[in-house]
């Protein structure tokens, strides 16, 4: 099908950032550079381990010549991140390619509401998104205490970041554009069908869009979340596990504001384009077409899928269909309806650098006086995590 987003080229007002950024990329991974052990020096992470490069157009001893505006690159600990790329098995050629390749960028019609820009590669391998400076500094406050967890965790649920850059325009205009370079959480061969941003506050996280306009790019929230999710019994284990560490980490990190991200893949489709149950429970009570999809039985039963699944990827999962009960808008799990649907689910923990600050405090203040203090997405980091780990605990079940 078309892809998302609107592909970056010649005359788009970000086309020069698109070119500068490729062209910072293709410099600072390509760069040679001593073998990268995983074992980091407590330097590696000091904030003032950043280098700037000059990009005049008619190139440097170091730069080549080029076709965009002139301007200044800096990588943030570069050697940290180097690590992790190595960590999380990211070829520093296949890097350069998805990034720098052939294939433009696409810029995703802002997704979220912080004013950040989100750029996807040809490839949707990864993500780029905008980053403001408060976000900047807190990663790179964490950036020792990240590392350390996923280097520990390997199935943690955290995003994967791989580079922290910035831009500087030099020219008549000055202006620094930071970026954060992540994967793309719902990148698979299968379809999307529908797509959760789950936070487990219920103040304004409701879609805009009518019942007829929600379609698979549709961000729905946590107040439209009309499913619960099951996983087979030594997933569901180990997914709880894992949200517990990933949890008292950010909770550690003074971070809120994240939220569990979603995808669902239905297995089985009417020509009409109705999600088809597995299982449904008749008016008697009993459940009636309970059959396992013949593909679905491939999927489990192939060893070689097996393999590619990791937990919140590629996960074989049931979704139950539930029912919310009308003006309840503070109960954000519906009631259970016994229709079940075979999926493939994709999850992650996004969006983890927002700490409490005075913003954040401020917000939580003007709003508690008109909602309830609970309802608020701005809560402190311990509330927070205690209020996501909650809902997560009740919108994800043990498949029996
Ligand atoms: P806000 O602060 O208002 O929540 P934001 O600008 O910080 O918004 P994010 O929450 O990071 O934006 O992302 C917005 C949306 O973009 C997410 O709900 C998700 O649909 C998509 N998205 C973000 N990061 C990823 C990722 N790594 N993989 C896939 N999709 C993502
Ligand atoms: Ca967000
Ligand atoms: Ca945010």
């Amino acid at each position: 099908g078309k892809k998302p987003g609107e592909t970056i080229s010649r005359g788009h007002k970000n086309y020069e950032l698109m070119l500068n950024l490729q062209l910072g990329i293709r410099h600072s991974v390509g760069r040679p550079a001593p073998a990268t052990s995983l074992d980091l020096k407590a330097a590696a992470f000091d904030p003032k381990e950043k280098i700037w490069t000059r990009f005049p157009t008619e190139g440097s001893k170091y730069t080549p010549p080029h076709q965009s505006c002139e301007f200044k690159w800096k990588d943030y600990c570069p050697v940290v991140f180097r690590a992790l790329r190595k960590l999380f098995k990211v070829d520093p050629a296949d890097y350069m390619i998805s990034i720098c390749g052939n294939g433009a960028l696409r810029e995703l019609s802002s997704p979220g509401k912080s004013g950040s820009f989100f750029y996807l590669t040809e490839d949707d391998r990864y993500m780029i998104k905008t980053m403001k400076k408060s976000e900047v500094k807190v990663f790179i406050r964490m950036l020792f205490a990240y590392y350390n967890h996923v280097r520990s965790f390997e199935n943690t649920l955290v995003i994967k970041y791989y580079g922290l850059h910035c831009v500087k325009l030099t020219g008549p205009i000055q202006r620094k554009v930071r970026f954060i370079i992540m994967g793309n959480l719902l990148r698979s061969e299968y379809t999307i069908h529908r797509r959760f941003d789950l936070k487990g506050s219920s103040l304004g996280r409701i879609t805009d869009k009518s019942e007829s306009e929600i379609d698979s790019t549709t961000i729905l929230k946590d107040l439209d979340l009309n499913f619960i999710f099951k996983l087979e019994k030594a997933w569901f284990e180990e997914f709880c596990w894992q949200i517990d560490r990933d949890c008292e980490f950010l909770e550690q990190e003074r971070t809120m504001d994240y939220s569990l991200l979603v995808g669902i893949h239905f297995k089985e489709i009417s020509a009409n384009g109705e999600f088809v149950p597995c299982r449904r429970r008749s008016s008697s009570g009993n459940y009636e077409n309970e059959s396992t999809p013949p593909d679905m039985e491939e999927h489990f039963l192939d060893p070689k899928r097996w393999g590619t699944i990791k937990l919140g990827a590629n996960m074989p999962a049931k979704v139950e269909r539930t029912i919310r009960k009308p003006k309840s808008v503070f109960h954000l799990v519906g009631e259970q309806t016994g229709e079940c649907y075979e999926v493939i689910m994709f999850f992650g923990i996004i969006d983890i650098l927002q700490d409490y600050d005075i913003t954040k405090r401020l917000e939580h203040a003007y709003k508690s006086i008109q909602y309830d203090p609970t309802s608020i997405s701005a809560v402190d980091p311990k509330q927070y995590s205690k209020r996501f780990r909650d809902f997560i605990f009740k919108v994800f079940c043990e498949d029996t």
